[in-house]
């Protein structure tokens, strides 16, 4: 269902930008990230230098871009964004760096995508704040060094264990972003509702906090559908009827799993019988990438109680037999 892809979709871009929390205190859930970011930031700022380098890893649409910005503007600070396939060549790098200004932070997402030979071009920048730019070819060539101003990268990715370990070790912070609990949705959700002028009510927002996938993204976008529905078929408020109408209309799961969600429950039950199935077997049954299972698909169904994942593999739970009504053996 393409409804409740954490990814990016163009109708976002809109109104992504105007329910963004632009500073901590707006930033819901999180906690412990944001208590150490608070510190840190806290720290920098009393010394009047630059934030360390911070990598901040976890699925699509928790709000790791919505944390760089507010780090920056927490600082005090300008950041500039850019992305690991957007850096094709390392001049490119070599060119966003060079336009940095003291203590700038520079937001890389999907870090973990930028080609090795580019990423060398970071480990002294971000060690030393310097690059070396080779000027010429074939014997000739010579290597010049150019220092950069002090700057703080954050960088984003699903995964920690995706980045090599000499890009990994150059950060000194490092901070993992959760699936958020229902609760916390609810929170963000009514904060949206606020902006946005809707008028929606405590049941309303659970309903549509249960379906989203623990991603304030997901939760954001069903708010609008169910807006739009309860302006054209109802008299506008959002409570629990009109909430759930609109989400079984959009064909939205009652706990918000998306197809690949139910492929890989429904490998488990199906092929291997409840499991316990290993991480490479599952992926290769349901046609999915291993590490976009693991750190995409698992975490909200671990989350819900769907799946446990033990030493010997995966196994689907009661309750992933009780939603899918399978009678468990
Ligand atoms: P990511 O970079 O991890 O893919 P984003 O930072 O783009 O995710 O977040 C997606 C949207 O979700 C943002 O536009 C923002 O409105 C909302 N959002 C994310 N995290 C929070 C939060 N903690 N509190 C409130 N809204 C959030």
């Amino acid at each position: 269902n393409r409804m409740i892809t954490s990814g990016l979709k163009p109708e976002d871009f809109d109104i992504e930008n105007s329910l963004r929390p632009k500073t901590l205190g707006d930033y819901l859930g999180q906690e412990k990230v944001k208590q150490q970011l608070d510190i840190f930031i806290q720290a920098a700022r009393h010394r009047s230098e630059q934030l360390d380098h911070v990598l901040l890893y976890g699925p699509p649409g928790l709000g790791k871009t919505t944390l760089s910005n507010i780090i920056a503007s927490e600082m005090g600070v300008a950041i500039k964004i850019t992305s690991g396939p957007a850096i094709e060549k390392a001049g490119d790098l070599a060119a966003v760096l060079t336009g940095l200004s003291e203590n700038d932070v520079l937001f890389i997402d999907e870090i973990h995508r930028i080609n090795r030979s580019i990423e060398e071009v970071l480990y002294p920048a971000m060690e030393d704040f310097c690059i070396d730019i080779m000027i010429g070819k074939g014997p000739s060539a010579k290597s010049i060094r150019l220092d950069l101003p002090k700057f703080t990268l954050i960088g984003a990715t699903t995964r920690a264990g995706m980045l090599t370990s000499p890009l990994r070790d150059r950060f000194g912070v490092i901070c993992k972003l959760d699936i958020y609990s229902d609760e916390e949705l609810c929170g963000i959700i009514k904060r949206s509702a606020g902006i946005l002028g809707v008028d929606i009510d405590e049941n309303g927002t659970a309903e549509i906090s249960r379906r989203s996938r623990g991603t304030p993204r997901i939760a954001n976008r069903l708010l609008k559908r169910v807006r739009d529905y309860a302006q054209v078929v109802k008299d506008g408020r959002i409570d629990e009827e009109t909430a759930r109408e609109a989400l079984e209309l959009l064909e939205i799961d009652r706990l918000g799993l998306d197809d690949i969600d139910k492929r890989v429950i429904l490998a488990i039950i199906q092929k291997f019988d409840g499991g316990p199935v290993g991480l490479d077997t599952m992926a290769a049954a349901v046609n999915e990438d291993r590490n976009t299972i693991e750190d995409v698909i698992e975490p909200y169904l671990i989350q819900k109680g769907l799946l446990t994942r033990g030493p010997r593999g995966r196994s689907a739970t009661r309750n992933a037999y009780e939603h899918f009504n399978i009678e468990a053996k």
